[in-house]
């Protein structure tokens, strides 16, 4: 469901049978209930038709795949071949992480600091002009902070923003307030630029 080359995550169009869509173009992220291993999304997504539809992201496409864990093979230009390539996306990821680079971040506003992150903290995205309002549940703290940064921090792992926009506002957790919330934030356009990184 996640293609590697171009970034992006395939759903059921029932106006054009398949979207492809990149994570910046995600509305609304939901875990849903029950044991499932791996976890299971709900997620709405902007499509390219022009309407919102739900699809379903398994926590590995949403967190690892954009890290190479879902990739079949690469040509391995030494020998000519097609060989795995998983393994060792995955490890040059994990080799990144280790040095410091972080995949994903943003800027937690309740602890007033940068935290790394994973897509499956994302809770709701909107188009905010030319940029992205991303509400994140902080894997740190537990409270959501919503920051405005360009598609490509939400799209690209290991692209990170050097400032982002934030909203100074503490968001209530339940999720019809944070809608709410989310939306009239980000329409008055007030955001306090942060450094992101250490
Ligand atoms: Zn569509
Ligand atoms: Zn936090």
């Amino acid at each position: 469901m996640y293609d590697g080359l171009s970034g992006r995550y395939t759903f059921r169009c029932p106006a054009a049978g398949e979207a492809r869509v990149r994570l910046s173009r995600f509305r609304s992220l939901e875990r849903l209930a029950g044991p499932s291993h791996p976890a299971v999304y709900r997620v709405r997504f902007a499509c390219p038709c022009g309407e919102e539809h739900e699809g379903l992201v398994s926590h590995d496409e949403l967190d690892w795949a954009p890290l190479g864990a879902s990739a079949d093979a690469f040509l391995n230009l030494m020998t000519g071949r097609l060989e795995p390539a998983a393994d060792e996306l995955l490890a040059l990821a994990a080799t990144r992480i280790g040095a410091g680079e972080w995949p994903w971040s943003f800027f937690c506003y309740p602890e007033g600091r940068p935290r790394p992150v994973f897509p499956s903290a994302f809770r709701l995205l909107a188009a905010a002009e030319e940029r992205v309002g991303v509400a994140v549940r902080c894997p740190g703290c537990g409270g959501t902070s919503v920051n405005v940064v360009t598609q490509r921090h939400v799209d690209e792992p290991f692209f990170n923003d050097l400032h982002v926009g934030v909203v100074e506002h503490v968001f209530r957790a339940d999720a019809d307030a944070l809608v709410d919330a989310f939306r009239a934030e980000l329409d008055s356009g007030s955001f306090d630029a942060r450094r992101l990184g250490l």
